[in-house]
């Protein structure tokens, strides 16, 4: 063997923990359970309360050392505190997930392929677009500014040096998708080159910054509407080259690659 620490041993997180933002449903949900089974102590944070009791509840009954929090992470000032209380709780933060995001409607196109007059740029609700920046990208800023703020006091309180973070971005800040509304493509555009951004900052503090930009996967996103409308999914399960919409069972793994040892040597 040459050296270094065996290949499994870098996927191990015992004894760290995690918060992760939008954590009651979907893809947030499954970050939590990803973490938690991999053995971090974890906070589930949401700004639906009932939603995220309910299955923190249901992680702590299966054994899980697991919190919740309610947080609406356009208010950086609920994004500060679940950091604390996090801290608080659990004596520092290796892990961040920013990953709460909406879809607030209204691409150019519908669904069905017709052309959306509301969707469009010049009769864009204003109070959409500002909605959807609020969350999707001005949430991420506060969510990686207060993770980096509880990460650099890691080693000073007796912790592990530094941190990873990982932002939920998107497919649409890859390819301009004419059903999704054109805030969402700007947000996640931007979040994408403000991960770069923070994972250059952040370096020196051995802070990795990373992005996740999932593909269609089936969630409760957009009001769950592909789970209640067969055909909506049948039409994405289409538009894939592999033939279906993903699980979200099936983003764990890479979640373990960029949270632990394993990607100590990606970021950006
Ligand atoms: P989801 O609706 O199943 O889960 C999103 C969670 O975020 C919900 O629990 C919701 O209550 C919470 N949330 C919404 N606004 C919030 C706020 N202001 N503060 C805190 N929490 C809030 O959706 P999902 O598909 O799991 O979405 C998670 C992330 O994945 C989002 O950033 C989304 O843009 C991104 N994404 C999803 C897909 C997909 O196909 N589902 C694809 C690419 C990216």
């Amino acid at each position: 063997m040459t050296e270094g620490p065996r290949t499994l041993d870098q996927f191990d997180i015992r004894g760290r923990s995690a918060l992760v933002t939008g954590a009651a449903s979907g893809i947030g949900l499954a970050y939590a359970e990803c973490m938690a089974e991999a053995g971090a102590k974890v906070t589930l944070t949401d700004i639906d309360a009932e939603g995220v009791a309910r299955e923190t509840q249901r992680l702590a009954d299966e054994g899980y050392e697991v919190r919740s929090g309610v947080c609406d992470v356009a208010d950086l000032s609920q994004v500060a505190k679940a950091f604390d209380d996090h801290v608080a709780a659990y004596g520092g933060c290796d892990i961040a997930f920013a990953n709460a995001g909406l879809d607030v409607g209204n691409g150019f196109w519908t669904p069905e392929g017709a052309r959306n007059p509301e969707g469009q740029i010049d009769r864009y609700d204003p109070d959409r677009w500002y909605k959807s920046i609020g969350i999707n990208l001005n949430g991420v800023f506060h969510t990686v500014r207060e993770a980096a703020r509880v990460m650099k006091a890691n080693e000073a309180s007796g912790g592990r040096r530094g941190g990873a973070i990982v932002i939920t971005s998107s497919n649409a800040a890859e390819v301009n998708e004419a059903i999704v509304g054109v805030p969402y493509m700007a947000a996640k555009a931007g979040v994408k080159h403000f991960m770069r951004h923070a994972a250059y900052e952040l370096a020196a503090y051995g802070i990795r910054v990373n992005a996740i930009a999932p593909g269609p996967f089936v969630t409760n996103i957009g009001d769950g509407w592909v789970k209640k409308n067969p055909a909506a999914k049948a039409a994405w399960d289409e538009l894939v080259p592999v033939g279906r919409m993903a699980e979200t069972y099936q983003i764990k793994p890479l979640a373990l690659l960029l949270a632990s040892d394993a990607g100590s040597y990606i970021t950006g």
